[in-house]
């Protein structure tokens, strides 16, 4: 059989074989609306009530303060847009960062078209977030802050702990948190925390359901309307077979959480090291604090995409910067918001892990990245 070592776990995870029973139990058996109220509309609403517990305890939140939606994208949405409407009374501006997700970004582009601001606050070189910059950045009218947890292309862990202490001081700034990268894997802080957006299938649960935590007492417009699904929070009929997938992955990082993240930083440490042994030419663009899941590094002169395209031949699955971005030419905005020249961020490429991948798939990365670096050497730039 064909090797395969699959490290784009950023991008998606394999769903662990307890969720897609999950998931296909839903299907086949608790198929009914859970709002109606017949035995089948119940029996599909414990479902989702469980698959709330579940994601609120890995969280450590209240249940009733976990909206489902539809993934990390829809829960970001929610969040921002939710909050510029709920609180546009106050005032029109909003900071987050230049390194945030798309689903970040794109949505205060459009708020801004809508008569927002937006204060986009750089990183330093290393690729994290002074907090005094973003605290340096608010204004008598500021209404939001936005600030994702851990870089879904670096691996970057950003400071929302320490904003979140000083945000809580004022109470009239929302604090919104991207977690989708972090949750499972790091304890999100919840201090001075206002919203919180989650994905499903970063976690090995399946896509299609990710969650939104609103603290309790918040004001926040949904975006969807109509039946009033979700306390009034997010109508439409619930994906029952995704939210009961998102839960049993919720589940197993509850009973193996602790154990997983020793393993990833077991396989990060190892990674790191088979590059310093056998990878010359290599540059780092993470931290080296960063979170366990994710190295970026650049082979300077080369294109990332044929380095991924040629590890994809010796059976190695990885990304250039993140997927949804990796098939466009302009380069990561992450890198270049660091300081990153061109023909770095070109010569990029993201690794990341899951607690599934083993330190000889690590040994074998490596070899087959060096292998391919030096065959292609003769046909890159410089
Ligand atoms: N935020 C971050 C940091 C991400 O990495 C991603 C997905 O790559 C998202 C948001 C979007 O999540 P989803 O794919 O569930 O819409």
């Amino acid at each position: 059989m064909k090797r395969l070592i699959y490290l784009d776990n950023s991008a998606t995870t394999r769903p662990l074989p307890e969720v897609v029973e999950a998931a296909t139990a839903a299907l086949r058996e608790q198929y009914g609306n859970p709002s109606s109220a017949h035995r089948l509309g119940l029996a599909a609403e414990d479902v989702i009530e469980d698959a709330r517990a579940d994601v609120a305890r890995l969280l450590g939140v209240k249940a009733k303060e976990i909206v489902f939606t539809s993934g990390g994208t829809e829960a970001i949405n929610a969040a921002l847009v939710g909050t510029a409407l709920a609180h546009r009374g106050r005032g029109k501006h909003i900071v987050t960062t230049a390194v945030e997700h798309a689903a970040v970004l794109e949505t205060c582009g459009f708020l801004e078209q809508v008569g927002f601001e937006v204060t986009r606050v750089p990183p330093e070189p290393n690729g994290v977030v002074d907090a005094r910059a973003v605290l340096g950045a608010l204004r008598e009218d500021t209404i939001l802050v936005s600030v994702m947890h851990v870089n879904n292309e670096t691996g970057a862990i950003q400071p929302v702990q320490t904003l979140g202490q000083q945000l809580k001081r004022l109470p009239k700034v929302i604090f919104h948190i991207d977690a989708v990268q972090s949750f499972g894997k790091l304890a999100v802080p919840l201090t001075g925390v206002d919203l919180i957006s989650l994905s499903a299938h970063k976690i090995h649960g399946p896509k299609g359901a990710g969650a939104l935590y609103i603290r309790e007492g918040l004001k926040c417009e949904p975006l969807l309307h109509g039946g009033g699904q979700e306390a009034g929070r997010r109508s439409g009929t619930p994906g029952v077979p995704a939210i009961a997938g998102m839960g049993a992955a919720c589940r197993w990082w509850l009973a193996h959480g602790q154990e997983a993240v020793r393993q990833l930083s077991e396989i990060h440490a190892a990674f790191i090291e088979v590059l310093r042994q056998k990878v010359p030419g290599h540059r780092l663009n993470s931290p080296p604090d960063g979170a366990p899941h994710i190295v970026n590094l650049s082979f300077p002169g080369f294109k990332g995409e044929v380095l991924v395209h040629a590890l994809e031949e010796r059976g190695v699955y990885v990304s250039t910067a993140s997927a949804c971005s990796s098939r466009s030419a302009k380069g990561s905005h992450v890198l270049r918001a660091m300081g990153v020249a061109p023909e770095v961020n070109e010569g990029a490429l993201r690794f990341s892990f899951s607690p599934f991948n083993t330190v000889a798939e690590m040994e074998e990365a490596g070899v087959a990245l060096a292998e391919v670096v030096k065959e292609l050497r003769p046909m890159m730039r410089r």
